[in-house]
């Protein structure tokens, strides 16, 4: 081979090589290439599952919130934080759609994020606002706010102007100038097919992708189902009839069932009994063991009316530690075998450190005590509070109304007052005067100095023994007139209550030194006697009593208050009451007048025969007056 044979060798192995070497280096960049087109797609797809995971865990935070039962704005708060942190938008809120009596509004009941750092719109800020925003019409911002479509949109300065209807053209275009978002979303929201409101997203992207759309849609179902199931919870606790503590029935079912059950025993002339039961000395087990046991006591009581019942007995909690059964079909004898077996089964339970604890019961049977369901539920509490009264741990049956003495109705009605906080008394006083009442063996001298404790509240003047006086000279003058022995009953125990009405009066005015102004006279003229009717009107056992105090301000001649009864139309209580009351006033201090001696009060009281009482009124009195001085 000569030397041009070997260069051309050389150069095609040259060639070779170089093609070679060129369709290596081909394939070398397509593999590059196609690896980096793969990472590309590896990232994507990541990013992809990244969010689509975070959207996933945004979902799953939005159904926590929900089942933990949280009230809805915080579940709200919480939703529009999640969307915050996950999509990273500068603001986002919900918008809910009122209306008043001008019209729609929108309101921002959730949101988070600011849009500005000094925040000088309160709108933009972290707090859900009380303000009232303008509800955008829909040229301000076409389809935006009728609850249908998802509205995107770049016009800021226009958004501000329309919800805010007295910012300045300067305010919004600094706002919307100075502003990071670039753009901002609404997502309708609805609730029961109307338009509850928008959630709103301010974003620092000028147009949102397809994804991000559609995850702002699912995340508004997610919002409008947070609402819905507020809202069914709301309705479900309000139709609850259980009480959560004990799971027996609570007060509302209680009250609903008796009425039905008064309507079918009338129906079928068949009676029921209601027992009452009050765990004993509940305040004490609370003091010592403390609540936790107090909580183990109730429900133990709870535990034995679910053993003792039968199937259609109702049990119920009506609040603290009170409960009520209701035994269909079961006369008083009945019902006292049942009280007692409660009782037993109370007392026989051992409890934790607690030991056996007791209970106090009432029994009153309907048809049997009385024929309406509120007089038959008192006389269970007042059957129950003797059971207390005479040592607690046992079962006492009600008495008929008109058996029962009228010392024990004003013991009971007392009772009542301070144990429902009917007046204003502090917690002491009202808890003393409650034992001395419970503790009471019926004696009518512990009764008057529970009276008088009570009026000493408002009235500091009132002497020892005020009460038992007033008692005593009514009773005389009620002898002098021939008043029945019920009458003379319903008398003493309006003498006890006449004034239970400045309990409510505000302290300044009773107390007040210089001369009463005309409106505040009017107030401590009218005020009790409508106060007395607030305080005792719902307790029934004394019904017949109210009208007797409402008119014992009337005056013989018609001058009197609140109705200008004169002469007869006054119920003759009324009137002893009002010459007892005056007469006794006199003899006391006030702030603006010193007290006068007997003799000067009788004149008064004299003075005013056939004006304030009448003539043979003012006569029996001076007598009466003048012959216990003798
Ligand atoms: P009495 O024998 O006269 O009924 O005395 P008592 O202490 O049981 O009754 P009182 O009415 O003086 O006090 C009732 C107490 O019960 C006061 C209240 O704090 C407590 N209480 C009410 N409801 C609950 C409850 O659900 N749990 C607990 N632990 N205590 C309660
Ligand atoms: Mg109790």
């Amino acid at each position: 081979m000569g030397f041009f044979d070997s260069l051309r060798n050389f150069k095609n192995q040259i060639d070779q090589i170089e093609s070679s070497v060129y369709n290596g280096k081909q394939s070398l960049l397509e593999l590059y290439e196609r690896n980096a087109r793969l990472e590309a797609e590896i990232a994507a797809r990541t990013k992809e599952l990244d969010t689509a995971n975070r959207q996933m865990l945004t979902l799953q935070h939005i159904w926590d919130m929900m089942n933990s039962s949280k009230p809805l704005s915080s579940v709200l708060n919480a939703t529009v934080n999640s969307l915050q942190g996950e999509l990273g938008y500068l603001h986002s809120c919900i918008a809910k759609r009122l209306v008043d009596n001008e019209g729609d509004y929108l309101q921002i009941v959730a949101c988070a994020g600011e849009l500005f750092g000094d925040n000088f719109l309160r709108l933009f800020s972290c707090e859900p606002s009380d303000i009232r925003l303008k509800f955008p019409n829909i040229e301000e911002l076409p389809g935006a706010i009728d609850g249908k479509q998802i509205y995107q949109s770049t016009d800021i300065f226009n958004l501000v102007k329309s919800v805010f209807p007295d910012i300045t053209d300067d305010t919004a275009q600094k706002f919307s100038s100075e502003t990071k978002a670039k753009s901002f979303i609404l997502v309708p929201l609805s609730y029961k097919h109307s338009h509850f409101g928008s959630l709103v997203v301010f974003s620092t992207r000028e147009e949102a992708t397809e994804n991000e759309l559609n995850f702002l849609t699912l995340f508004a179902k997610q919002i409008e189902l947070a609402i819905t199931i507020a809202d069914l919870f709301q309705a479900v606790k309000e139709q609850a009839i259980t009480d959560g503590m004990t799971g027996l029935y609570n007060r509302r079912y209680f009250e609903e069932f008796i009425k039905k059950e008064a309507t079918r025993s009338a129906r079928q002339n068949q009676k029921f009994t209601v027992i009452g039961i009050d765990l004993d000395h509940l305040k004490k087990i609370n003091d010592i063991y403390g609540h936790n046991y107090g909580d183990i006591a109730i429900k133990a009581i709870a535990e034995v009316l679910k053993r003792n019942g039968r199937s259609i007995d109702v049990a119920a909690r009506m609040g603290g530690e009170e409960f009520n059964v209701i035994l269909p079909g079961v006369d008083s004898a009945g019902g006292l075998v049942v009280a007692e077996r409660i009782r037993k089964s109370i007392e026989a339970v051992p409890l934790e450190k607690i030991g056996h604890i007791t209970a106090s019961l009432g029994v009153a049977t309907y048809m049997e005590h009385s024929g309406d369901i509120d007089e038959l539920l008192e006389l269970v509490d007042h059957a129950m509070y003797e059971s207390k009264r005479n040592g607690r741990n046992r079962v006492t049956l009600a008495k008929p109304v008109s058996e029962t003495s009228w010392q024990e109705v004003a013991i009971d009605t007392f009772i009542d007052i301070l144990s429902k906080h009917r007046i204003p008394l502090d917690i002491k006083t009202s808890k003393l005067l409650t034992n001395k009442l419970q503790e009471m063996n019926i004696n009518n001298e512990m009764l008057y100095q529970v009276s008088d404790a009570l009026i000493k509240t408002y009235n500091p003047e009132h002497p020892q023994d005020g009460t038992k006086q007033k008692i005593q000279l009514a009773s005389l003058l009620a002898k002098r007139f021939d008043l029945s022995k019920e009458s003379v009953d319903k008398l003493k125990i309006a003498i006890l209550l006449y004034d239970i009405g400045n309990t409510m009066l505000p302290k300044e005015l009773l107390s007040k030194t210089e001369p009463l102004t005309e409106e505040d006279r009017q107030s401590i003229k009218r005020h009790p006697v409508i106060a007395a009717r607030e305080i005792l009107e719902p307790i029934s056992t004394i019904v017949d009593i109210i009208p007797i105090i409402e008119k014992h301000h009337e005056n013989w001649n018609g001058t009197g208050y609140p109705n200008n009864l004169s002469g007869e139309n006054i119920p003759i209580e009324s009137q002893i009451i009002l010459i007892v009351d005056s007469y006794c006033a006199l003899l006391e201090n006030r702030p603006y007048r010193p007290a006068v001696s007997k003799e000067e009060a009788l004149k008064t009281i004299l003075a005013d025969a056939n004006n304030k009482w009448s003539d043979k009124l003012a006569q029996e009195f001076v007598s009466i007056v003048q012959n216990e001085v003798n």
